[in-house]
């Protein structure tokens, strides 16, 4: 894998890059849509093709649990079952353990849980999340965390960086020593809730570890939306420039915005597709509630200046039937131009950095939003 930056914005940290991997380059800033259980609900791979995605982000442990990684190896990995070729790029598991599983318990070498879906007990070490992804045959891997709950005192806050941090280490010894580093590439996460101590210190020993890629885990997990933006500032200042910078589960487009603004490059989230299927919407004019009496005559279309087959298509007032009557239709529709708007929000932002008008993109979203 090879990052390289081909514009800055002269006012600010926001860069535009292309991440080559070897199934394909990645437009940065990027927005990856989350295949959680090996498909994006409501959605076809051919819709994702269609919209353009370069990249999707799938589950770690959801895969673990269902199909397996017995099955993933007998087809031999996620791309064949899945038949969608673009790169892949898989969390650990880590998130999902502490945030789904029940009784989960954390040990020095590895945390142990019991299944969402049946109990049965399972126990995940940094080196066997390492397997899993081989498995899958994810083109970014990320390594095991131990994300922490907001709020969450600084003690408590630095175990899980300690942790974070040594498996972090056990983690790219064992990448060197097993795997293609150029197929299969390798990306930390910061940890340390919203300590900025912790969050420097987790981020320059990382950093000492030489990964490829860097995350930002831990943020929008219900913190004040100030501590979001100054923790963000702050630790993307700790991280190498040159490498791709992640921040994990961000999607709104004014949290999306502002970490571009501070060097951040890659960005996933169920936010858009999870919305759209509740009937919100994002458009040019801001959010549009589907569901709401307004629209029942609405016959404009949902976004004028969006030019998804739906909205090229559809009024808002036959979306807002579909969505009454609970018809599938709705989701996929609504699901649809959620994703292609966020896509397209993306390569403005790219675009807008590329031509010196980041800034202007940024006032207008700024404006909407
Ligand atoms: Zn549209």
């Amino acid at each position: 894998m090879e990052f390289k930056i081909i514009g800055k914005d002269p006012e600010s940290n926001a860069r535009a890059g292309e991440l080559e991997t070897v199934r394909g380059t990645i437009k940065t800033p990027v927005f990856m849509p989350v295949a959680t259980r090996a498909a994006i609900r409501a959605l076809s791979f051919r819709d994702l093709e269609e919209i353009g995605f370069d990249i999707i982000l799938s589950n770690t442990y959801h895969l673990y649990i269902r199909p397996g990684t017995a099955l993933l190896k007998e087809i031999g990995g996620l791309h064949k079952f899945i038949n969608f070729e673009k790169p892949l790029l898989t969390d650990s598991g880590g998130f999902q353990v502490f945030s789904l599983s029940d009784l989960c318990k954390v040990f020095d070498n590895g945390v142990e849980f019991r299944s969402h879906l049946d109990g049965s007990k399972h126990f995940f070490t940094p080196e066997k999340v390492l397997d899993i992804q081989k498995i899958i045959g994810s083109d970014i891997m990320m390594v095991l965390d131990q994300c922490t709950e907001y709020p969450v005192n600084e003690d408590k806050a630095g175990e899980a960086v300690e942790r974070t941090l040594n498996w972090a280490s056990l983690s790219v010894e064992y990448w060197k020593d097993r795997f293609d580093l150029n197929k299969q590439s390798l990306f930390a996460i910061v940890q340390g809730g919203v300590y900025p101590r912790l969050r420097k210190e987790c981020a320059q020993r990382l950093v000492e570890l030489d990964f490829p890629g860097y995350a930002i885990g831990g943020l929008s997990v219900g913190e004040p939306k100030g501590m979001y933006m100054d923790i963000t500032e702050f630790t993307a200042q700790h991280l190498p420039p040159d490498k791709p910078r992640y921040m994990m589960g961000v999607g709104s487009p004014l949290e999306i915005l502002f970490a571009v603004k501070n060097g951040i490059d890659m960005f996933d989230c169920v936010m858009p597709t999870r919305i759209a299927r509740n009937g919100t919407l994002y458009t040019s004019e801001g959010r549009v509630n589907i569901k709401s009496s307004g629209y029942e005559r609405d016959f404009s279309s949902l976004d004028e200046k969006c030019c998804c087959y739906v909205c090229r298509n559809y009024t808002r007032s036959y979306l807002r039937h579909l969505y009454k009557m609970g018809e599938i239709a709705s989701m996929i529709y609504l699901t649809y131009h959620n994703l292609f708007f966020m896509k397209n929000f993306m390569n403005e932002i790219h675009d807008g950095i590329l031509s010196g008008n980041f800034r202007k993109v940024y006032k207008k979203w700024e404006n909407v939003y």
